[in-house]
C-alpha cells in the first residue's frame, strides 16, 4: 500500500505540473469567454478614454467586476464600422460608470457567469490543492526519519510515537540462555504484581532497570517477558524517536509517554537505545545538542516525579553503557543494571530449543552440534539461522529439516550467499592450493581447531573456504593456540608461494593477512605474549567513544612503538616460515588433496584427515566434552 502510493506520487507529480499548464490555459478564465464576443483586438485604457471623449463608444459591457470591458466603438476612418474591442480597466468601476452615464453610453454590467466562475476557480485551485496533497504524502513518507522534514509539519503537535501493547504474550519461557539476567528480573515481576510485599517492610521499589548488552541478545524480548509475566501493559519507544529537529518536541514526547503510562499503571515503560538520548551531556564532537539535553532533562524530571510505588517500572536497553550520562545511573533512576551477554554454548543450546519448538526437525538433528558450530551467535542470530534452515527445507520440499539444511544455513549466515562453482582454470587450481594450505596446517598442528570442511564453492566475498570446528568454548586462549591460528591463516599464502613461486602469489590472501596482523599485534600489545614482556599497551581497539573522551591517547613512546612493530613482524615471520616448511614437507599429499578438491568441490573434515594420515602423522585433537 505504502509503496504503491510512492509510485503513484512519482508519476503524479510530473503529471500534475504538466496538467497545471494545460488547465491554466483552459480555465484561467473568470475572464469573459472571448470567442463569444469575437473581440480579439485590444484597446488601451488611454485610447478608450480618448474614444469616450470623442463619443465614438457606443456600448460598454463590463466583466469581472469592472476589470475588463468589451466596448463597441465606431471608426470614422472605416466608414463608421463598428468594432468590438477589449479593454483592461484599472479598476474603479464606480467612477467609470458615472462617466459612462454622463456620456450617455449604453452600458451593461455582467456578473461573472457561475459556470465559468466555478470552473475558473477550480482551474486556479486544482494545482495548489494537488500540490499540497502531494507534498503531504511526501512528508509522510519521510516521517519515520527522526528529524526529517516530516516533523516540521507536526511541530508542536507532538504526535505520540510510543506504542502500547496491552499483552505482550511473551513469557520467561521464551527467553533462554541468559539465566542470570532472568533471575535478576524475576524480582521486577514481583514488584509489579505484589508491591505491598516490599512497601510493607519499607523497601523502596526500584524505578528503572538498565539492560546492557550487544544487539540481538534478547533485551527487548526480556522486557516484554517481564510485562507478559506480570500481565501489565508494555509501553515502548526508541531513544532515537525522542531526538527531533525542533527543540522541545522530544521533551513533550517524554511527557506524553509518562502521562499515558500513569493512566495505565501498573505497567512497563521500555526505552530502547537509550544512549541516543541519554549521552553524557555537554560532551562529544561539535558541542552539546540542546534538544537532546532538554529531552534528557525531561526524562530525569519525569523519573523523579513519580513515587516509587505507582507501579511504573522503566526498563531501558543499550549496548553503550559507557556513554550514558551519570545522572541517569544514580540511585532512584536506572539504579539497577543487568547485563545481557552473548550466550555461551549451553545458552545457545537452550535458545535453539526454544526456537525449534514450532519447527519440524528430523530425528537426526543434533541441536548440540549446531550450538557447537555457532560460537559468537546471539539469540537473534540463532533464531534467524533456524528460520533460514526452515525456508531451505520448504524450498527443497522436504517433510522435516535435516542437518544438511542446517549446515547450509550456517554457512550462509556466516559467509554469505553461495555463488556458482568456478570453471576449471588455473585460478581454480590456485584457490584449491590456497585452501588446502589452510586446511593442512589446521590438521597437522595439534593446537589448531580441526577442519570441518574445505570447499571451492564461492560464498559471499570468498572464492573458496576452509571451515574449522571450534574445539571448545573458548574463554581463554593460550599462546600456542594463537600461534597455531596465525600459522593456519598464513597456510594459504604459504601454499601459493611454495607451489607457484614468488611471482604468482595472489591477492586472495589479503583478508588472511589482515587477520594475522591483528592477532599478532594483540599478542604483543594486549596479552603480553612477546619479548616486550607482560605489558598492556593498548586497550581494545575499534571503538570511538563520542560520548566521553574521544581523544586517543597513545600509551607508549615512539621507541616502544617501533619495538612493537618489530615483535609483530617476528611473530608473523616465524609462523610463515613454519607454514612454508609444512607445505614443502607435504607436497605429495597436497597435490592429491588438490586434485580431489577440484574433482569434488568439497571435502569434509574426516575424509581430509584420513587422506593426510596416509602420508603424515595427524595429531589427536581434544575431543568435546558433552554439554549436558
Ligand atoms: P535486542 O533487543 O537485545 O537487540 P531482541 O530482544 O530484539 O534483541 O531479539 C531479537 C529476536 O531474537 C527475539 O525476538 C528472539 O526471537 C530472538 N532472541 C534473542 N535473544 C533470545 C533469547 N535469549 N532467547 C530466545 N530468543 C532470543
Ligand atoms: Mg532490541
Ligand atoms: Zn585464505
Amino acid at each position: 500500500m505504502k509503496i504503491s502510493w510512492r509510485i503513484l506520487l512519482l508519476w503524479t507529480l510530473p503529471a500534475l505540473v504538466i496538467g497545471f499548464f494545460v488547465w491554466q490555459g483552459a480555465f484561467s478564465a473568470g475572464v469573459p469567454n472571448m470567442s463569444q464576443n469575437t473581440a480579439s483586438t485590444r484597446m488601451s485604457y488611454g485610447r478608450f478614454l480618448e474614444y469616450l471623449d470623442a463619443d465614438r463608444i457606443t456600448s460598454v459591457d463590463l466583466f469581472e467586476g469592472g476589470r475588463t470591458a468589451i466596448v463597441q466603438a465606431t471608426d470614422p476612418e472605416l466608414d463608421n464600422r463598428v468594432q468590438r474591442l477589449r479593454v483592461d480597466l484599472p479598476g474603479n468601476a464606480p467612477e467609470l460608470i458615472s462617466r459612462l452615464r454622463e456620456e450617455n453610453v449604453n452600458f451593461d454590467i455582467h456578473p461573472p457567469s457561475t459556470n465559468g466562475a466555478i470552473w475558473g476557480l477550480l482551474g486556479n485551485l486544482i494545482f495548489p490543492v494537488l500540490l499540497i496533497v502531494g507534498l503531504f504524502f511526501l512528508f509522510r513518507r519521510s516521517n519515520n526519519l527522526p528529524g526529517g522534514p516530516g516533523q516540521a509539519m507536526n511541530f508542536g503537535k507532538s504526535r505520540a510515537r510510543f506504542s502500547m501493547e496491552a499483552k505482550t504474550g511473551v513469557m520467561f519461557d521464551d527467553v533462554a540462555g541468559i539465566e542470570e539476567a532472568k533471575e535478576e528480573l524475576q524480582e521486577v515481576v514481583t514488584f509489579l504484581k505484589k508491591p505491598e510485599r516490599f512497601t510493607a517492610v519499607g523497601a523502596r521499589i526500584p524505578k528503572g532497570v538498565l539492560l546492557v548488552g550487544p544487539p540481538g541478545t534478547g533485551k527487548t524480548l526480556l522486557a516484554k517477558a517481564i510485562a507478559g509475566e506480570a500481565g501489565v501493559p508494555f509501553f515502548s519507544i526508541s531513544g532515537s524517536e525522542f531526538v527531533e529537529m525542533f527543540v522541545g518536541v522530544g521533551a513533550s514526547r517524554v511527557r506524553d509517554l509518562f502521562k499515558k503510562a500513569k493512566e495505565n499503571a501498573p505497567c512497563i515503560i521500555f526505552i530502547d537505545e537509550i544512549d541516543a538520548v541519554g549521552r553524557q551531556r555537554g560532551a562529544g564532537i561539535g558541542g552539546g545538542n540542546d534538544e537532546r539535553e532538554q529531552t534528557l532533562n525531561q526524562l530525569l524530571t519525569e523519573m523523579d516525579g513519580f513515587e516509587g510505588n505507582t507501579g511504573i517500572i522503566i526498563i531501558a536497553a543499550t549496548n553503550r553503557p559507557d556513554v550514558l550520562d551519570s545522572a541517569l545511573l544514580r540511585p532512584g533512576r536506572f539504579d539497577r543494571q543487568v547485563t545481557v551477554d552473548s550466550p555461551d554454548i549451553k545458552g545457545r543450546l537452550e535458545i535453539l530449543n526454544v526456537h525449534a519448538r514450532n519447527k519440524k526437525l528430523a530425528d537426526e538433528i543434533s541441536l548440540e552440534a549446531i550450538a557447537r558450530r555457532t560460537p559468537g551467535f546471539t539469540g537473534a542470530d540463532l533464531a534467524n539461522l533456524l528460520n533460514e534452515a526452515a525456508i531451505l527445507t520448504a524450498r527443497r520440499r522436504k517433510e522435516a529439516m535435516t542437518m544438511v539444511e542446517i549446515d547450509d544455513a550456517i554457512d550462509r549466515v556466516i559467509a554469505g550467499m553461495e555463488g556458482t562453482p568456478l570453471v576449471d582454470s588455473k585460478s581454480k587450481r590456485l584457490i584449491a592450493y590456497h585452501e588446502v594450505g589452510h586446511a593442512l596446517v589446521g590438521t597437522l598442528l595439534k593446537e589448531h581447531d580441526p577442519v570441518q570442511k574445505v570447499t571451492l564453492i564461492p560464498r559471499g566475498q570468498a572464492q573458496g573456504l576452509t571451515w574449522f570446528m571450534p574445539m571448545e568454548e573458548q574463554g581463554l586462549i593460550t599462546k600456542s593456540q594463537l600461534m597455531a591460528r596465525i600459522t593456519g591463516a598464513l597456510g594459504g599464502r604459504a601454499a601459493e608461494q611454495v607451489i607457484f613461486g614468488d611471482a604468482e602469489v595472489t591477492t586472495g590472501a589479503g583478508n588472511d593477512l589482515q587477520q594475522v596482523t591483528g592477532m599478532a599485534r594483540q599478542m604483543v600489545t594486549r596479552f603480553g605474549m612477546s619479548d616486550l614482556g607482560p605489558l598492556s599497551l593498548e586497550t581494545q581497539q575499534g571503538e570511538v567513544f563520542l560520548g566521553r573522551d574521544w581523544m586517543t591517547r597513545s600509551e607508549y613512546s615512539e621507541e616502544i612503538a617501533s619495538r612493537i612493530d618489530a615483535q609483530v613482524r617476528a611473530i608473523v615471520e616465524h609462523c610463515y616460515q613454519k607454514a612454508c616448511q609444512m607445505m614443502r614437507d607435504n607436497r605429495a599429499v597436497i597435490d592429491r588433496l588438490v586434485d580431489l578438491l577440484i574433482e569434488k568441490e568439497s571435502i569434509d573434515g574426516d575424509e581430509f584427515r584420513q587422506l593426510v594420515a596416509e602420508y603424515a602423522e595427524v595429531p589427536e585433537k581434544e575431543r568435546y566434552v558433552p554439554i549436558i
